[in-house]
């Protein structure tokens, strides 16, 4: 889950400049490594298509089957036996084995939290929550920084 949020706030916007932190080689290949993956060229590359692919989904503005699937060519799993229980392995090309953990976290995001995976309410904002609480009405990606962003200009609104 954590790679899946990762990937889709590695573009945030800082005092309105995007700052991508997939486009620089350097941070990018750094990003990867931290993420437990090579960092090379084709992994970067994939990595960039699925975050795109995966904001277009996250945004509701993207079918799923068709913006993901590219991610998943070549992409099985296979049986093993471990200690006597049956376990699926997911097999993927090396350089794209990130991304199809990410695209596999989306999936298992819909599945276990539908609807829960937003957007910032903040629109100078960018980022992505998961809002894993009962009440399910988080609506900042942080509380400090958007909510609070929020709840000042409504203050200030109110007593204009
Ligand atoms: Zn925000």
């Amino acid at each position: 889950m954590d790679l899946l949020l990762d990937l889709l706030n590695s573009r945030p916007l800082v005092d309105g400049v995007e700052r991508d932190v997939l486009r620089d080689p350097a941070s990018a290949r750094r990003w990867a490594r931290e993420h437990g993956g090579d960092g090379g060229p084709e992994e970067l590359t994939v990595l960039r298509d699925a975050r795109d692919a995966l904001t277009r989904v996250a945004r509701g503005g993207a079918d799923p089957g068709v913006a993901l699937a590219p991610l998943l060519d070549g992409v099985h799993r296979t049986p093993e036996f471990t200690d006597g229980r049956l376990t699926w392995r997911t097999v993927s090309p090396p350089h794209a084995r990130l991304a199809v953990e990410a695209v596999l976290a989306w999936a298992a995001v819909e599945e276990e939290l539908p609807g829960r995976l937003r957007p910032c309410a903040n629109d100078a904002c960018r980022l992505f929550l998961l809002d894993r609480s009962r009440a399910n009405r988080a609506r900042w990606c942080s509380m400090a920084v958007c909510g609070n962003r929020a709840k000042a200009r409504r203050h200030y609104e109110r007593t204009r």
